[in-house]
């Protein structure tokens, strides 16, 4: 589909905190970067809501006919316990406690959040590249920085000097902080006898002896600060400007004003046109953390094995669930919502396989306006990624559906074509919602049920009730029940 073709996209940026119409830089091409996992821990289910976020994101600009160079890296190295750069590296203290080498803790979960990705249908990007990989590429933009003069070397460490920056650029400005305020709320105190000013964050770490990684650097054995990758391997796959970085809101600060002023500092140029930003997820109206214990990882919440899950819900759910609020609002988890949203999903993928086995047929009153449903969804996405709106505008289309199968209302074979390829784009390329196995069989049983399933309409429609009961009565006999209802027929296996 050309860009052309559509209304323009608005995103909301969280630099200038308005709804923008996205212009990029050099079209067709968009560059996307997002902050990927630490690969230290198994990823949680607020990690998996900025990614499928951020995947509803790249599934559109593809869907736009953008051609979309999506990164999104792999930190295994450097992400620090503690405030943001102090204290023991993630990675080494789960390597102790595991007994593992550390790449073998990132590898095992890198793993781990390529599975969970693929559960949830979850594209991969177009490069993922490692922290790891682009020391060399790290350690040169600390040597821009202070030759710039925005970074001092201390003992062995690098930091990155705030208020010298500050005297020329605007740091804060993407959180909306303010420097005294930041000098007034800074609590921490280590490494605070090296840095100038509590505000310095590191860019490189002098590495002690028991520090488990390090690589050699002009400033001696150490390792990266946290906030330094991201600016590396975002302007060395996009350019040293580009058009959208997402990320968690939680990352706006520090993370990404840092990756703003290491840019700045190092080569002139802010990396960012379009800061864009989900939120997060609550459970029972309570932030989600591990010590609330409302926590549940993936794994759980599709096997229903925790206290707070009534049962186990399907990733396809899961998704659906997600998809129904908009990415910057916070999403609270309950099994009510759970549960209307299986039954939500259940209805969208009934009604594509009534769509499926519908005939054409003359319209008897007004015909319904295919072209203005799919106007509604292109809006709506185009609309800051406006999903809860987008899939409203679907169940219009599935309560048409429902009307043509009653044989209430009907659709022209034009419209009919058109709606299928609105459905089929929508559905599964955009949300990039998919069938699920269970009860309901792979591709191929589903399109073996559709024939047998048009083959009992057709009979039904000739008033041949001995046929149509015959095939509802072999497919009970293989276990499989057909349902006739007002919303189609369906089928289910047992
Ligand atoms: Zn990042």
């Amino acid at each position: 589909m050309a860009e052309h073709t559509h209304p323009p996209l608005f995103l909301t940026n969280t630099l200038t905190r308005k709804k923008e119409e996205f212009i990029p830089l050099a079209p067709p091409h968009v560059g996307l970067y997002v902050c990927g996992p630490t690969v230290y821990s198994d990823v949680h289910l607020g990690n998996v809501r900025t990614f499928l976020s951020f995947d509803t994101l790249f599934r559109w600009l593809t869907y736009l006919g953008y051609k979309v160079r999506y990164v999104r890296n792999i930190t295994d190295v450097g992400h620090l316990v503690g405030d943001v750069d102090e204290g023991e590296d993630k990675i080494a203290k789960r390597a102790r406690l595991e007994q593992l080498e550390p790449m073998e803790v990132v590898q095992k979960y890198t793993n781990g959040f390529h599975d969970v990705m693929r559960t949830f249908n979850i594209l991969p990007p177009s490069i993922e590249p490692t922290a790891t990989a682009h020391l060399i590429e790290q350690i040169a933009m600390v040597e821009r920085i202070i030759a710039k003069g925005f970074a001092y070397e201390a003992n062995g460490s690098v930091y990155f000097d705030v208020p010298a920056y500050a005297q020329h650029h605007a740091y804060g400005e993407l959180s909306g902080r303010r420097i005294d305020e930041l000098v007034a709320n800074t609590r921490d105190t280590e490494g605070q006898d090296e840095k100038r000013s509590p505000l310095d964050f590191a860019l490189w770490k002098r590495a002690d002896k028991n520090h488990l990684m390090h690589w050699p650097s002009p400033w001696g054995e150490g390792f990266p600060g946290w906030h330094l990758e991201c600016s590396v391997m975002s302007t060395k796959y996009l350019g040293r400007t580009f058009d959208i970085h997402g990320g968690g809101m939680d990352l706006k600060f520090p993370h990404h004003e840092c990756e703003i002023a290491q840019s700045v500092a190092a080569d002139g140029e802010a990396p960012v046109r379009y800061w864009v930003h989900g939120n997060m997820l609550t459970v029972n109206g309570r932030k989600m953390a591990k010590s609330e214990g409302n926590g549940f990882t993936p794994e759980e919440l599709i096997t229903g094995d925790h206290k707070l899950l009534d049962r186990g819900y399907s990733p396809m759910t899961v998704r659906f669930f997600m998809l129904q609020s908009h990415y910057a609002s916070t999403l609270d988890f309950s099994n009510e919502a759970l549960q209307a949203a299986e039954r939500g999903l259940q209805k969208l993928m009934a009604a594509w396989d009534t769509l499926e086995r519908l005939k054409p047929a003359p319209p008897a009153g007004e015909a319904y306006d295919v072209a203005a449903l799919e106007k509604a969804c292109v809006a709506a996405m185009n609309d800051d990624i406006n999903t809860p709106v987008m899939i409203a505008a679907l169940f219009d289309g599935v309560r048409a559906i429902n009307s043509a199968n009653d044989g209430r209302a009907a659709f022209s074979a034009d419209d009919l074509a058109r709606l299928r390829t609105l459905f089929q784009a929508m559905v599964f390329d955009v949300l990039g919602l998919k069938r699920e196995a269970e009860k309901q069989g792979d591709d191929l049983s589903h399109g073996l049920m559709n024939v047998v399933l048009g083959l009992r309409a057709d009979a039904k429609a000739k008033k041949d009730f001995a046929a149509s009961d015959l095939i509802r009565d072999r497919l009970a006999a293989l276990g499989i029940t057909v349902k006739d209802g007002k919303e189609g027929t369906t089928w289910e296996r047992n």
